[in-house]
């Protein structure tokens, strides 16, 4: 056995109710607040702001999708001008991303309130758009310092979005396995984490106000986001960048009918990860379970379907092979040939 670990510095605080320790937490950052949401989460944010009393000295609520440069000048600039020293975020990657991209850029710590299942609250990967283009980076400073998990404010989530997340969690869950640079403690994290969503995401679509199933949920993101922290992805991950730059897919719908394929692809040549995959999915093919269990959860499992043309696994292939990331299996060009051509039909994953 040989690696590396190195652990991320953060504090997580799990519960329901747990939001109302934000007060007692901040402190730890700072004392003087700048709250964070998008427009639609205003009403949280006041909230949230009201509970802090005068430890939030202001509401930036303009935070959207792709954290463009334009909302972090604004965000900074109010930051500035109120003075503030910490952050706290509630929402999902979004405006978590625009507390990541106010701490690369102001040092400014933060707090942050995840109420979605997107899992940047626990990793150092930050990204910012200008112009269309998309700059990503990785960098410790932009690690939240708390995280303060509420199952209940997951409560409103739309039982899609919850799915559709879920099962794109479970996709960092299952690379993480057989990362190249993955580890004991990442592993055993990508296993509790795909064994608690795999259990509660079904019951979070018979009853999306099942608490229960929330809490079990969140965790499971939690710990889906962690292991994306700490470790890289690989085929699947390649495939899935490839098909939304390429054709402009779906990206959580892309991951839920790609991933069944690329882990079958993957199976001959990580054994460990897949008996850990098939003992979290309760036994037998974990290929197969993963494909069950996203086709049970009414997930569309067919790329044609979401958009792909019927001439693009070829150039997909050739895109995939060039740069690909580091994988357990060797990528051949014929090989992903196959395993999209059967993705395509929305057909069950084989081993070829
Ligand atoms: P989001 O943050 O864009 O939220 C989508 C919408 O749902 C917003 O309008 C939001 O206000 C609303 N919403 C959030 N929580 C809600 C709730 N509980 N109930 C009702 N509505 C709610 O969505 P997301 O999927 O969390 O984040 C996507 C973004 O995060 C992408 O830009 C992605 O690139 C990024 N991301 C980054 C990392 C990373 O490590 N840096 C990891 C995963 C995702």
């Amino acid at each position: 056995m040989q690696f590396v670990y190195d652990p991320l510095p953060y504090r997580v605080i799990f519960g329901p109710g747990s939001v109302r320790q934000v007060a007692d937490e901040l402190p730890k950052i700072g004392n003087r607040a700048l709250v964070l949401s998008t427009p639609e989460q205003i009403d949280s944010a006041r909230h949230l702001a009201n509970s802090l009393g005068e430890k939030a000295v202001g509401i930036f609520s303009q935070a959207v999708m792709h954290v463009p440069v334009a909302t972090v000048d604004a965000a900074a600039a109010k930051a500035k001008e109120l003075d503030v020293d910490c952050t706290v975020a509630i929402g999902g990657g979004s405006t978590i991303g625009l507390a990541k991209a106010l701490s690369l850029r102001l040092d400014l710590p933060s707090l942050v309130v995840p109420t979605t299942y997107a899992g940047s609250e626990v990793t150092p990967i930050w990204g910012m758009t200008e112009g269309g283009i998309k700059t990503t980076g990785r960098d410790k400073k932009v690690l939240p310092k708390i995280v303060v998990y509420d199952p209940d404010l997951t409560l409103s989530l739309p039982a899609e979005m919850s799915i559709a997340s879920g099962l794109n969690a479970i996709a960092h869950a299952m690379e993480g396995l057989y990362a190249f640079d993955g580890n004991p403690i990442v592993s055993l994290m990508a296993e509790e984490s795909i064994r608690a969503l795999a259990r509660s995401l079904p019951q979070i679509k018979a009853d999306p106000t099942d608490a229960k199933a929330r809490g079990d949920a969140l965790y499971g993101c939690w710990l889906a986001g962690s292991v994306l922290g700490a470790a890289s992805v690989a085929l699947h991950h390649k495939l899935c960048h490839t098909l939304g730059g390429a054709f402009d897919m779906p990206h959580a719908q892309t991951h839920t009918a790609v991933l069944p394929h690329a882990i079958a692809y993957n199976a001959p040549a990580a054994p460990e990860a897949m008996e850990r995959a098939s003992r979290a999915l309760g036994g037998g093919d974990p290929a197969l379970k993963l494909y069950e269990l996203a086709s049970g959860l009414g997930a569309e499992m067919s790329l044609a379907k979401l958009g792909m043309p019927a001439d693009g696994v070829a150039r997909a292939a050739a895109l995939a092979v060039a740069n690909p990331y580091p994988n357990p299996r060797p990528i051949t060009e014929e090989g992903i040939v196959q395993l999209l051509s059967r993705a395509v039909e929305g057909l069950p994953p084989v081993t070829i």
